[in-house]
């Protein structure tokens, strides 16, 4: 493992700039990602991470989130895993999200996490403290077949792996969800897929899912990723080149029908598509009165 010193830890997003997740400062504590999910959008060049299988621990890292968090005027939602995944089996040594979180508790900072690794479940103890102010857990889901997600995702845990920590989040009383996205054109774009991550999401007691029908491609990212399609799904490459050539966002082709699926499910269960995100007192208050 390379340590890597970095300048600042958090940055800010614009007030009401994250419809999805509601954050207001985002912090990656690693560069680069041992999940190695084949479509990564944190391969795309214009990040400039460069190998993402290369893993740096940003040393300095919680130094500078205690002095940063001391200073913020605004208690906002602190996003953790944006360029990767804050519980990547590193994180079982160095424990940098453990003692992120630490912070955020003692700041009395609300967090969102978005993983797709039952590490998380080490920290339920932490997380039920930050929930008296506001803790989300969002677990990634992009297909319901073990199989399937050990050649999308092949660095984490399977999907029925994922579902168990979303039960044991939930039933330890935390605000726990789903992300349903990327689903990959040609891959992961059944209808069945789509029906029963929903269902299997209810039946682990998840409070929300929140999905995208399609994906991205950027420079960098795409190349990656039909080099990873002719190993893995031949004959696809082709099929993403005439329907998307250099585009960025690559809806489904069935996206519209995916759509209608995924909100009767969810309509059905009482699923929310849309996750509560964290509220300050005062404004509380005002929503009491
Ligand atoms: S877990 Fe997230 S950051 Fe890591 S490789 Fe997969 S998509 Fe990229």
């Amino acid at each position: 493992m390379r340590t890597i010193q970095a300048k600042t830890i958090l940055s800010s997003v614009k007030q009401g700039a994250d419809t999805w997740f509601g954050i207001r400062y985002n912090m990656n504590l690693y560069r680069g990602c041992q999940h190695g999910c084949i479509y990564c959008d944190s391969r795309s060049n214009c990040y400039q991470l460069g190998d993402l299988s290369d893993i740096r621990m940003k040393d300095n890292a919680l130094q500078l989130l205690e002095k940063e968090l001391r200073s913020k005027r605004e208690r906002g939602t602190i996003g953790f895993g944006s360029m990767n995944d804050p519980y990547m089996p590193a994180e079982k040594e160095y424990e940098l999200t453990r003692n992120a979180l630490k912070l955020a508790y003692r700041y009395k900072f609300p967090v969102h996490i978005i993983t797709k690794s039952n590490l998380v479940i080490r920290d339920i103890d932490l997380l039920k403290e930050i929930s008296k102010v506001y803790a989300a857990i969002s677990l990634t889901i992009t297909t319901c077949i073990d199989e399937l997600s050990i050649q999308i995702e092949p660095g984490a845990p399977v999907s029925s792996i994922r579902f168990d920590a979303v039960k044991q989040l939930a039933d330890a009383g935390i605000y726990t969800g789903i992300t349903l996205m990327p689903v990959l054109p040609f891959i992961t774009d059944a209808k069945e897929n789509i029906r029963d991550i929903v269902i299997k999401a209810k039946q682990c007691g998840a409070s929300y899912i929140i999905a995208a029908m399609g994906t991205t491609q950027r420079e960098g990212q795409r190349e990656h990723y039909y080099d990873q399609l002719d190993k893995r799904f031949p004959g696809l490459t082709p099929k993403y080149e005439q329907r998307y050539g250099n585009q960025y966002q690559c809806d489904t082709p069935n996206s519209d029908e995916l759509w209608t699926v995924f909100k009767n499910v969810c309509s059905q269960l009482s699923m929310p598509i849309r996750m509560k995100f964290y509220k300050p007192i005062e404004n509380r208050q005002l929503t009491l009165f």
